[in-house]
């Protein structure tokens, strides 16, 4: 059997298909078929594409089912037009997808109610979910990318960056507003997209082998209320990028403002032809919603971001499961740092978002001899340095748990807030609430997410760097210092193996936000993957021509 036996085969098998496919270019005349040979391969072709949901007696595709429109393939593979290159999605001038408008304006009253993405049941969801997942395999990578690029559109747009910023702090009642404005544009404009699926090919006598990163089908993604839109943003671009529908289970607390997001991707979508539900979640995000997801047949892969007990609720359902849990970054100071921009960093860092992301520095180690000028600094930089441990204490009764863990109506909170509850006023200047602690303390141990930032004196580097290791408790999350030795930064990097690590600057600098690099508001230190990005929410699976198409 030779490359146009195959050929002359494929397309026999597929003109049974209605015709609905491109004929291949034949420019040599295909000799008689072997007829074993040829049926083999027929009967091959027939049957992968009966697998996949075809049938030689199918009527006749439409070309524009079964999406709204848009860039159509039939039997798995892309019909394009040559030459009319005027189409978004797939660079074909008789494509509808720039013909249809559809109204992007949710209104908050709208957000929670039923369509667009958003159903009754969980079981609901994830059908829908899978029907289009089903219909977008065969979408084109072209169409893919438009999709992407729409959900950055989206919430690129200032209005609705501010919008969704203002309403997960109403909502939530953490973090604040600009800061969040940030974090939104960077999930936006900096998560990978397609070109993050880098096929892998190899040949030889054998024939052509390729690798490729292919769809899980329909993920389950549980989100925080930390960064809900964020992470939904972030998730989207990632697991559609990858091929897949996606579920979402928003924490309760931020449901209107995680269904508004959810819905503006469906209008979106839906304006550029996608499947219709690739994107949906529940109108009331639960508990039991997000067991009912996790236990669903056809969720085929679970996301969690969020604290150790949704990760670790994931990890035990049997189903593939990428955790990106909690984090208590420490920073190290040494005397080789340039101190001055260190404290400024370290303040930025720790007050980003009041503290809420799981990267920020939760806890400072400094070396004895750089301590103090460290601490002036940070006060120079808007730390308000408390020495007095009756105020500590004041502080530990309104923060911690009986626990010990951080109380949620202050997770979040500005240090201006804190403050004001144990009756100190000051002015919006004052960022970090710093206190020099023996590392055994709660707010050292504890991932608080608010702007108390503990400091922990070492007598050297090198215990600095032991500290930080220790309160990291093995999370591999994200870790900063602030020195210019380089071997004491190689050997900190390779002892406390987190998945960021900031040498010189804020914790921030670390998902993208002035660091070179991708952001990912996923980063999975208890499963492995790191930094989560669309290779993460795919399969490699292997695609092998036997002794053919190595053209060596
Ligand atoms: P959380 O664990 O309280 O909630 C996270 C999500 O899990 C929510 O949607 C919540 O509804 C759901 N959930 C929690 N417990 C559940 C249970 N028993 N059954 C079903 N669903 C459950 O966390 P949070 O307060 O929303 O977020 C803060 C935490 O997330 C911090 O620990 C932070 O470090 C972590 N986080 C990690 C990353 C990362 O990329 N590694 C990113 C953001 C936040």
């Amino acid at each position: 059997m030779n490359d146009q036996d195959i050929n002359a085969a494929v397309n026999r098998v597929l003109a049974g298909f209605n015709g609905a496919i491109a004929p291949a270019p034949t420019p040599v005349p295909a000799p008689p078929p072997v007829k074993s040979a040829a049926s083999s391969v027929e009967d091959t072709v027939a049957r992968i594409i009966a697998e996949m949901g075809g049938s030689k007696s199918a009527p006749a595709a439409d070309p524009t089912a079964p999406f709204s429109q848009g860039c159509i393939v039939a039997d798995g593979m892309v019909t394009k037009s040559a030459g009319e290159m005027n189409c978004s999605c797939c660079e074909r001038g008789d494509c509808a997808l720039s013909a249809t408008s559809v109204s992007l304006d949710v209104s908050d009253e709208e957000a929670v109610v039923l369509g667009d993405g958003v159903f009754a049941s969980m079981d609901e969801a994830v059908e829908a979910a899978a029907e289009a997942q089903r219909q977008y395999l065969f979408c084109s990578m072209a169409a893919r990318k438009s999709f992407v690029d729409g959900i950055r559109d989206i919430f690129l747009d200032p209005a609705v960056l501010e919008r969704i910023s203002r309403m997960t702090v109403e909502q939530t009642g953490m973090g604040n507003a600009s800061d969040k404005v940030i974090k939104n544009r960077l999930a936006a404009s900096k998560t990978p997209g397609i070109e993050d699926l880098k096929t892998e090919a190899e040949s030889g006598d054998g024939g052509l082998t390729l690798v490729e990163y292919s769809a899980y089908g329909v993920i389950g993604s549980i989100t925080p209320t930390t960064n809900p839109t964020e992470t939904i943003i972030c998730n989207t671009i990632g697991m559609l990028a990858a091929g897949n529908a996606v579920v979402f289970s928003p924490h309760p607390r931020a449901k209107i403002v995680s269904l508004l997001a959810i819905k503006l991707i469906n209008r979106k979508l839906a304006s550029l032809g996608a499947p219709a539900n690739l994107v949906v979640t529940v109108q009331a995000p639960s508990i039991e919603n997000t067991n009912a997801m996790m236990a669903h047949p056809k969720v085929r892969m679970l996301v969690a971001t969020g604290g150790p007990a949704i990760v670790k609720t994931v990890m035990s359902t049997g189903k593939k499961a990428i955790g990106a849990g909690a984090g208590n970054p420490p920073v190290v100071v040494d005397e080789t740092a340039d101190i001055e921009k260190a404290a400024k960093d370290i303040v930025s860092g720790c007050s980003f978002d009041n503290n809420l992301p799981c990267i920020a520095e939760k806890e400072v180690i400094a070396v004895s001899q750089i301590a103090d000028f460290l601490i002036s600094q940070m006060q120079k930089n808007g730390a308000y340095l408390v020495k007095d441990m009756a105020i500590v204490k004041k502080l530990e009764e309104l923060v911690l748990t009986p626990k010990g863990g951080p109380q949620t109506n202050c997770v979040g909170k500005s240090a201006v807030y804190l403050l004001d509850k144990i009756g100190i006023s000051v002015g919006p200047d004052i960022r970090v609430i710093l206190i020099e602690l023996p590392k055994e303390h709660p707010f050292v141990q504890e991932e608080l997410m608010m702007p108390i930032l503990p400091l922990v004196r070492a007598g050297d580097v090198d215990e600095a760097i032991d500290l930080a290791v220790e309160l990291e408790h093995g999370n591999r999350h994200t870790a900063m210092i602030h020195s210019t030795d380089v071997r004491k930064i190689t050997k900190m990097a390779k002892l406390i193996q987190t998945t960021i690590f900031v040498k010189n600057g804020p914790s921030y600098a670390g998902i993208g936000v002035g660091g070179e690099g991708y952001t990912t508001f996923t980063i999975a230190g208890p499963t492995g993957e790191g930094l989560t990005s669309p290779k993460s929410f795919a399969r490699r699976r292997k695609c092998v021509m036997v002794e053919a198409l190595n053209v060596r």
